[in-house]
């Protein structure tokens, strides 16, 4: 996604000997991965580095290029990749169930190396430009780390997964303390990087792959924790809790302490279908408000599961 990033192209064809002439002259501006068998395609698609384009046979054994389209465009996490058939199926009939399928391109072997090579070259800068307005919607301008934005459709998919899974699901809201005043005694440009500062710590925290930090407001910071129990969530707030304290930013203007604090509301819940995720903001709201008229500077929680009171 940013400048630097080499995009990256998936050959997907049962004939090694077809995709060599290809991958040589595609592998000086690209990166190439190959696959002979439409499972490794799926495979490869599927995990944590996923191709930016794909350029796939039809004519496969095992599994035909169509049902591995099919298969790509149904999972959330690949469909969003660019296929470009590359096949000798050359009926209208075809190259139509290929476009339907929600292919970009269809192109026909014995393929022209520079036109296929020209097709391949706008969709991988579409490719980058929808990435790139995909970071600029998702991303938090000022900090770097997921917005408002992010974190409503993260919670939202997280209660839908919790709901069916069975599973349990844990929220921390937070709120650096005394920050208006810290904004009147310091300047609002200070204001910033104590946000930045502040953020960067809270996304550093060890945690799982699934835990999710952005910025929910402001000064506000929200923390969605999948399949974590009450007191895994608690023990997670205090430990950000306390990384605040440790960065040591002077605070001369606070009234708790002489440094930047931050408040927490923590709430655990096994969500129900017929529930809205709301209830779990709300109830993390709640407790972060109770922090804040007790004292600052300190985690309150929740458990709503059924084993907790
Ligand atoms: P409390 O301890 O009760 O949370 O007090 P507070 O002063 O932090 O609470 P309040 O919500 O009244 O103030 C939040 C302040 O955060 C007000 C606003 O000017 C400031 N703020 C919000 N977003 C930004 C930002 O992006 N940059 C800067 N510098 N300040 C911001
Ligand atoms: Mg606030
Ligand atoms: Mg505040």
């Amino acid at each position: 996604m940013n400048k630097g990033r080499q995009q990256t192209i998936l050959i997907v064809d049962d004939e090694p000997a077809n995709i060599k002439i290809l991958g040589e002259n595609l592998k000086s501006r690209y990166k190439i991965l190959i696959a002979t068998s439409g499972s490794k395609a799926i495979e490869i698609s599927g995990s944590s580095n996923p191709p930016d384009l794909i350029l796939l046979d039809i004519v496969m054994p095992e599994m035909n290029g169509y049902e591995v389209c099919r298969r790509l465009k149904t999972d959330d996490k690949t469909r969003k990749i660019p296929i470009i058939f590359l096949t000798a199926m050359a009926s209208e009939k075809d190259e139509t169930s290929g476009l339907e399928l929600g292919a970009v391109d269809y192109i026909i072997k014995p393929f022209s190396l520079p036109i296929t090579k020209a097709r391949v070259k706008t969709q991988l800068e579409l490719k980058y430009h929808r990435d790139l307005l995909e970071n600029l919607s998702t991303i938090d301008g000022l900090t770097g780390i997921p917005n408002r934005r992010s974190f409503d459709e993260r919670i939202t998919q997280e209660w839908k997964r919790a709901v069916r899974e069975s599973d349990i699901l844990s929220l921390i809201m937070m709120d650096i303390d005394y920050f208006k005043p810290y904004n009147d005694q310091y300047g609002h440009i200070e204001g910033d990087d104590c946000i930045k500062m502040v953020s960067q710590s809270l996304s550093s925290i060890p945690m799982r792959p699934a835990d999710f930090v952005s910025r929910y407001g402001g000064e506000e910071f929200s923390c969605i924790l999948p399949t974590t129990d009450y007191n895994g969530a608690v023990f997670l707030a205090e430990k950000m809790r306390r990384a605040i304290e440790e960065l040591n930013i002077p605070h001369m203007a606070s009234r708790i302490a002489d440094k930047v604090t931050i408040s927490l509301g923590v709430s655990t819940i096994s969500p129900v279908n017929d529930q809205p995720h709301l209830i779990l903001v709300d109830s993390a709201d709640k407790c972060l408000y109770q922090a804040k008229e007790s004292g600052r500077n300190r985690v309150m929680s929740i458990n709503l599961t059924n084993s907790g009171g």
